[in-house]
C-alpha cells in the first residue's frame, strides 16, 4: 500500500475514533482521556510534529543555499526571486480580496448578537510593519537558527547562496559539500516520513476528541465562510493558476499533492509540513532542485493563502459584530496588510491569529474581537494551513514549468517518486579508491 493511502487511513482512522470518543462522552478525569489520549496519543502526535520539525531549520539553510547557489550561477537567481516572490504576494492578494467579498456578500458577522467570547483574550502587541521589515536582515545568523527565526536564515542562505556561486573554486567547494549535506537530509525524510500514518493518527484521535463543536455550532457562519473560500482558493484560483499560468494538469497536481496536505492539516504547522512538501515537490511533481530548494522554504515561510483568507473574514466578521462600517479605504488596508502579515506570521500553529491583531490595528477595530473566534480557530487553523502547504506548491510547479525547472515525465507519471528507493546504504568497507 502506498504512503499516501496509509496516512489517508491514519488520519480517517484517527478522525473517527476521536469524533466516536467525543460522542461517547468521555469523562474527562476518567483514565481514557487524561492517559490514554492526553498523554499517550499527544506524546505520539507531538513525538511524530517533532521528527519533521528536527530538520527544518538545517533543511531550509541548507536546500535554500544550495538553490540560491545553482540558481545564482546561471544569473537566474533575481528573475526567479522575483517571479516567485510576486506570485506569492499575487495569490495572497487575491485570496484576502476574495475573503473580504464573500464576508461582505454572507455577513456572517450580523445576527449574533448573542455570541460572547468565553475566553478573555489578551492582545500582544503586534509588531509594526518596519519592525517586520527590519527583522528580515539577521545580526546573528546562528542566533536566528537557534531561535527558528525563519524569515532571517532564508536572508542569510540566500546572500551566502549567491555569494558561493561568485566564488569560483573556493565556493564549488562549499557548494559540493552542502549539495551532499542536501541530499543526506532527505534520505533523513525519506526516512522519517513512514512514521507520517501513526503520527496523523494520534495528532487527529486527540483532535476530533477534544474539539469544542458548540464553540463552531455558535460560529457556523464564521466558520463556514472561512471554509468556502478556502475551499473556492482551492478548487477555482489554484487551478486557474495551474492551466492558464503553468499550463499544468490539475489533476494530476492534487493527486501527488494530497500528502504534504494531509501532514498540514494533521499538524497545522507549515513548517513542520516543509520536509514533506519539499519531497513532493521535487519527487513526485518533477520540480527541479534548484527551483524547489528556492521556491518551497521561501513559500513555507512568507506565503500563506489560508491564513490570509482567515483575517479577511474574521475582520469583516469582527466589524460587523461591533456594527463598525469599513470604508473602500478600510478594506484596501485590510488587504494589503494582510498579505503583508503572513510573510511576518510564523509557520506554526495558531500564529495567523496573533497576527490579526496587525489587520484589526491597521483599520482601527478592537483586537479584543479576537476572543470571540478564538473557540473555532483549531479546526480552521487545520484548514488553512492545508491551503498554505497547496499554495507554496502551486507557485513551485508554476514557476518551475515558466522557467524550464519542471519534469514533466515526472510531473505525468502517477507513480512517480513513490516508490521508497532500496536504503542506499554506504559500504564502509567499500574501496574508497574504487
Ligand atoms: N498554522 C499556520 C501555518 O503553519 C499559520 C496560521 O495561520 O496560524 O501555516
Amino acid at each position: 500500500m502506498n504512503l499516501t493511502v496509509r496516512i489517508l487511513i491514519g488520519m480517517l482512522a484517527g478522525l473517527a475514533l476521536g469524533l466516536g470518543a467525543q460522542w461517547i462522552g468521555l469523562d474527562p478525569q476518567g483514565w481514557f482521556a487524561s492517559v490514554f489520549i492526553g498523554d499517550f496519543l499527544d506524546a505520539g502526535g507531538q513525538l511524530f510534529v517533532n521528527s519533521l520539525k528536527i530538520m527544518v531549520v538545517p533543511l531550509v539553510f541548507v536546500s535554500l543555499l544550495c538553490g540560491s547557489a545553482s540558481l545564482g550561477a546561471t544569473g537566474k537567481v533575481g528573475r526567479l526571486g522575483g517571479k516567485t516572490i510576486g506570485l506569492y504576494m499575487v495569490t495572497t492578494a487575491i485570496a484576502v480580496s476574495l475573503a473580504v467579498t464573500v464576508a461582505l456578500i454572507v455577513q456572517p458577522g450580523t445576527g449574533v448578537e448573542g455570541l460572547v467570547a468565553t475566553v478573555a483574550y489578551e492582545a500582544k502587541p503586534s509588531p509594526s510593519i518596519k519592525d517586520t521589515l527590519i527583522d528580515i536582515l539577521p545580526t546573528n545568523p546562528v542566533a536566528a537558527m537557534a531561535e527558528g527565526k525563519m524569515l532571517q536564515v532564508i536572508t542569510f542562505a540566500l546572500l551566502l547562496g549567491i555569494t558561493i556561486s561568485r566564488s569560483g573554486k573556493p565556493g564549488a567547494r562549499v557548494l559540493s559539500f552542502f549539495e551532499d549535506v542536501n541530499e543526506v537530509m532527505l534520505k533523513l525524510i525519506t526516512m522519517l516520513i513512514k512514521l507520517a500514518p501513526y503520527g496523523v493518527f494520534c495528532l487527529m484521535f486527540k483532535l476530533f476528541a477534544e474539539l469544542g463543536w458548540a464553540e463552531i455550532k455558535k460560529l457556523m457562519a464564521y466558520f463556514l465562510t472561512v471554509a468556502a473560500v478556502l475551499v473556492m482558493q482551492l478548487t477555482l484560483v489554484y487551478p486557474l493558476i495551474l492551466t492558464l499560468i503553468g499550463r499544468l494538469n490539475v489533476f494530476t497536481f492534487f493527486a501527488k499533492i494530497r500528502e504534504p496536505m494531509m501532514v498540514a492539516f494533521s499538524s497545522s504547522s507549515s513548517a513542520a509540513t516543509l520536509p514533506v512538501t519539499l519531497r513532493t515537490v521535487e519527487f513526485r511533481l518533477g520540480v527541479n532542485n534548484a527551483t524547489a530548494s528556492f521556491v518551497i522554504p521561501l513559500g513555507a515561510t512568507i506565503n500563506m493563502d489560508g491564513t490570509a483568507i482567515m483575517q479577511g473574514v474574521a475582520t469583516v466578521f469582527i466589524a460587523q459584530f461591533y456594527g463598525i462600517d469599513l470604508t473602500l479605504v478600510d478594506l484596501g488596508t485590510v488587504v494589503l496588510t494582510a498579505t503583508l502579515a503572513s510573510i511576518g506570521t510564523a509557520a506554526v500553529p495558531g500564529v495567523g491569529l496573533i497576527m490579526l491583531t496587525m489587520v484589526l490595528e491597521q483599520v482601527g477595530l478592537p483586537v479584543e474581537g479576537i476572543a470571540l473566534i478564538l473557540g473555532v480557530d483549531r479546526l480552521l487553523d487545520m484548514m488553512r494551513t492545508a491551503t498554505n502547504v497547496a499554495g507554496d506548491a502551486v507557485i513551485a510547479v508554476t514557476v518551475a514549468k515558466t522557467e524550464n525547472g519542471l519534469d514533466q515525465v515526472v510531473f505525468d507519471d502517477p507513480d512517480a517518486g513513490l516508490v521508497f528507493e532500496k536504503e542506499n546504504v554506504v559500504d564502509l568497507n567499500r574501496d574508497p579508491t574504487a
